[in-house]
């Protein structure tokens, strides 16, 4: 590696807060002086960018920013922040900080993808050296296609086609820099986009949703109800990863029950904001000597679900608002904002689906089991438009993903490129029967202490359900079947 101590690179962080494994850092690193940048970015009026953050994603981002700028630091790496356009944010901050080279993890959803070359080729006209890596995939959407088509659009022969590829060894943190003088700082703070973290306006952005549950949604609430559940940042993400084997411990005959915390890892929140690598993951998982292959298998499959989503959005338009299968762009949904409210708040009177939106709500996150039967009741009983759950969703998680959420979404919802036939409806009663036997979830999520919920006191509630699940199982296959015949 040259160390040319003249050279200084711009590393722009986006989705990987973190300081290992982390190509674009180890590179920058090796070539000489580093300073990093965030933007807290808007979408430009002709849709390029990645989509606005919801409001439990931008209080991570907040926590986890103020952990990556500790460890940079410790490395002698500043990190600047700025909000507002990338397209102009980048090459200026290029210019003013008279940078060489600036370097990136890449991004795969398309309105970013089209920004980031964008702002590719101001940066190369301007005489600089760009260059972008891998750091959030372990697949590159573009590496592999099936015969004769152009993308896969099944996960089997995807997972088939790249689970025994190698990755290659995750990347230690880089060695310490020599920070910046005193003067360097004082001159990094006068450029006119340069922002404390603190005024990126992340704790207090404007809600977004509609309905009156909605407007509940306030930044304090994350703040200070979900902020009691979780620790940003990747220092703390680096500790959840060596405890890793509880999560794989009887993953592949444990992971859908919902009541137990360690029936899977908790990691989405850390691979979202990229705080941890999905080769850091791999590698651990691989790495496990104590852990039943089946387990350890079982597990690496649902991480390559991930990567299956991102590989579908990369080559779809538009995954978080145009329909996998086109004919779906035509179902007759139900337009009903009181039964909405009901499912956003959890008080649809169904036991599984108000405790998932209970845990959704105090928690950010909620279990992948019970993400399928919240979003099957809405989408499919309550025959609402998936767009509404996916939104909530969007605004609630702290894992909120670009990829996974829209993906996962179809995929129930029954327009998804793999989704199950549209007939196989969820129903939330004998997933609860199935997965929670002992209403150990739902009591824990309703409020009934431990223990949960015995059966006198679920039949003596005054918790009505607000739809008949037969019935409207059977408004949803009349439906569907009017859509086929219009179609
Ligand atoms: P583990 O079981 O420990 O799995 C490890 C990792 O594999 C996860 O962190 C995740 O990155 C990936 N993974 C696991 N299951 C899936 C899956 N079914 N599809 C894709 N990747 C998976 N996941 C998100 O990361 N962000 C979302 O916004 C999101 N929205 C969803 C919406 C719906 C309606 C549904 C049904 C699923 C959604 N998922 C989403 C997928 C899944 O529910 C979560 O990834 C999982 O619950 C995260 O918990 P974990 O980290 O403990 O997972």
């Amino acid at each position: 590696m040259s160390h040319d101590r003249d050279s200084l690179t711009l590393v722009w962080f986006r989705d990987d807060l973190r300081v290992e494994d982390h190509e674009a850092l180890t590179a920058a690193c090796g070539d000489g002086q580093v300073i990093g940048l965030w933007i807290r970015e808007c979408r430009s009026d002709d849709g390029l960018g990645p989509r606005p953050l919801g409001g439990a994603a931008r209080w991570w981002a907040h926590e986890s920013l103020r952990v990556l700028e500790t460890e940079l630091a410790q490395l002698g790496i500043p990190l600047l922040f700025a909000a507002g356009s990338a397209a102009d944010i980048v090459p200026q901050a290029a210019a003013d900080l008279k940078v060489d080279a600036v370097r990136w993890s890449r991004r795969y959803a398309p309105a970013a993808r089209r920004l980031d070359a964008q702002i590719k080729t101001d940066l190369a006209d301007a005489g600089r050296a760009v260059h972008s890596h891998t750091g959030a995939l372990l697949v590159e959407p573009w590496t592999v296609s099936p015969q004769g088509g152009d993308f896969y659009k099944v996960f089997t022969p995807f997972f088939n086609a790249v689970r025994d590829r190698s990755v290659g060894d995750s990347l230690p943190a880089p060695r310490t820099q020599s920070s910046p003088t005193k003067a360097q700082r004082q001159a990094f703070a006068g450029h006119s986009w340069v922002r404390d973290l603190d005024d990126l306006g992340l704790l207090d952005g404007t809600d977004t949703g509609s309905g009156s549950f909605a407007s509940a949604r306030t930044p304090q609430w994350w703040r200070t109800t979900v902020a009691g559940h979780w620790n940003p940042g990747c220092r703390e993400a680096a500790r959840e990863l060596d405890c890793l084997s509880d999560g794989l411990d009887g993953y592949a005959d444990s992971h859908d029950v919902p009541a137990d915390p360690d029936s899977t890892s908790g990691l989405s929140p850390r691979l979202r904001f990229g705080e941890l690598s999905p080769r850091q993951l791999l590698a651990a998982a691989l790495d496990i000597p104590e852990v039943r292959d089946d387990d350890r298998q079982a597990w690496i499959r649902q991480l390559y679900w991930r990567e299956f989503s991102w590989h579908l959005t990369y080559h779809l338009p538009a995954v978080e608002s145009e329909p996998m299968r086109p004919e779906f762009a035509s179902f007759p949904y139900e337009d009903d904002p009181e039964a909405l409210d009901h499912w956003c708040s959890g008080t649809t009177g169904i036991d599984l689906v108000d405790a998932g939106m209970a845990q959704l709500w105090q928690t950010g996150w909620m279990h992948n089991r019970v993400r399928m039967a919240t979003a099957s009741f809405l989408t499919k009983n309550l025959l609402l438009h998936w767009w509404h759950g996916e939104q909530w969703f969007w605004d609630t998680l702290v894992d909120a993903d670009e990829a996974n959420n829209p993906v996962s979404w179809q995929w129930v919802a029954g327009c998804g490129a793999d989704a199950a036939p549209y007939f196989r409806i969820f129903n939330p009663e004998r997933q609860r029967e199935r997965f929670d036997p002992d209403y150990e979830y739902v009591g824990r999520w309703l409020g009934r202490g431990p223990g949960g919920l015995t059966r006198a006191e679920r039949s003596q509630g005054d918790r009505e359900p607000i739809v008949d699940l037969k019935a409207s199982r059977q408004a949803a296959l009349a439906a569907y079947d009017r859509m086929k015949s219009e179609a």
